[in-house]
């Protein structure tokens, strides 16, 4: 009684979300942090005082809310960690931003840039629709983020999966060389997942530069905000660059559901009429005025980006101190592995003591653990559990 076309779903199967126990949950990449008190007013204040807005369609284009993601980007220059603060209160909430030297855009993102969507798994199946065909390969590392192959499968896309150096690197020369000779797209994810490691903007410049420039070329940057570098200011120089980004990870919004792209206009075009061909209104009122509002108190996600890294860095001493093999982490989230212990069974005695973290039976990533790093307080009691593992 099913389609034929549903033989080729394979459904992603996101971290667990228990509700037998009160776990602390490390398992998602989700921020620690709650939003900034800006957006809990500006929620409250919109529902309260326009409660007809809930009963009428919102702008399908979310058009202030692009305005306010390219003034952001702008301000930060789309790494927030890195970001400068002045002014503001204790928790960043409030003060001026601007982008450290190494990251300032040598451009203005405009609005006309900006596709925005129902978080950013809604974007990239609009972006695997508008830009990838079934009947070429689409170039990406063999362990990336795995929404890319379920996508893959929904619009009967075929995959290259291009194994990783053994340092567990991007291999850029074969993925290059393959979407070369195939003429075909790329895409990954910068910091790559479950990895955490990063290319910098001059390498992924020397791989666009090497594929086909009439194929379109992705970069998830769903994770550049604790520590990698963006490519958004590669987007002067590539017209066939999209540059995918969510408020799931660095803008404490992964309940809010807002994803976006940063790209040429046409690109933006091609992604809004797949969105008006299946869904004319992805954001809700209530996201789109949340989304508005974190995006004015950037200062506040800038500092939460500094807690998570500085907690990141310090995990990851701890670990290596105590025989772990830990990746570098340019991300919210520690790729780890410890010789005598496989990753399911620490991840299973990490939950028998009220942690989450996740594991992957994925081979070649089975003997690790991934852990979203969390507050000082979680990260403490993580720590407990892990000493004696
Ligand atoms: C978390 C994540 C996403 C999805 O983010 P949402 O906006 O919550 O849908 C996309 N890409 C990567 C690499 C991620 O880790």
């Amino acid at each position: 009684m099913i389609s034929q076309r549903m033989k080729n779903l394979h459904p992603y199967v996101p971290g667990e979300q228990p509700k037998d126990r009160v776990y602390i949950k490390l398992n998602a990449n989700e921020n620690p942090y709650p939003p900034s008190p800006k957006v809990v007013d500006a929620v409250v204040h919109a529902v309260k005082n326009h409660p007809e807005k809930l009963g009428l369609y919102p702008d399908p284009d979310s058009n202030e809310l692009k305005s306010a993601i390219a003034d952001m980007l702008n301000k930060c220059g789309g790494v927030l960690c890195r970001a400068d603060l002045s002014g503001g209160k204790k928790n960043g909430s409030g003060a001026e931003v601007s982008p450290s030297k190494a990251d300032k855009i040598p451009f203005s993102v405009t609005p006309d840039m900006i596709y925005c969507g129902n978080g950013s798994d809604e974007v990239l199946s609009f972006v695997f629709y508008a830009f990838f065909d079934s009947d070429r390969d689409l170039i990406l590392p063999e362990h990336t983020y795995s929404f890319y192959p379920v996508y893959g499968g929904f619009y009967s896309i075929p995959l290259d999966k291009v194994p990783l150096n053994s340092d567990w690197t991007l291999n850029k020369e074969l993925m290059v060389a393959k979407a070369s000779e195939k003429k075909t797209c790329t895409i990954f994810a910068n910091p790559n997942a479950p990895t955490s490691l990063g290319l910098t903007r001059d390498e992924v410049r020397d791989m666009i530069k090497k594929s086909p420039a009439d194929k379109i070329f992705v970069v998830d940057e769903a994770y550049v905000d604790f520590g990698g570098e963006s490519c958004i200011p590669l987007l002067s120089e590539f017209e066939n660059l999209v540059i995918v980004r969510t408020f799931s990870k660095s803008l404490c919004g992964a309940g809010q559901r807002l994803g976006y792209i940063v790209a040429n206009p046409k690109l933006v075009e091609a992604v809004t009429t797949v969105k008006n061909s299946l869904n004319h209104f992805p954001i809700d009122f209530v996201a789109q005025t949340s989304g508005i509002a974190a995006c004015r108190d950037v200062g506040y996600y800038v500092k939460c980006a500094q807690n998570v890294a500085f907690e990141r860095d310090e995990f990851i001493d701890f670990l290596r101190s105590k025989g772990w093999f830990v990746l570098d982490s340019q991300t919210n989230f520690i790729f780890c592995r410890k010789d005598g212990v496989s990753g399911e069974s620490a991840y299973k005695k990490i939950k028998e003591s009220g942690i989450l973290v996740r594991h992957f039976a994925t081979p070649g990533i089975e003997d690790y653990i991934r852990i979203t790093v969390g507050t000082h307080e979680q990260m403490k009691a993580l720590r407990a559990v892990m000493n004696d593992l």
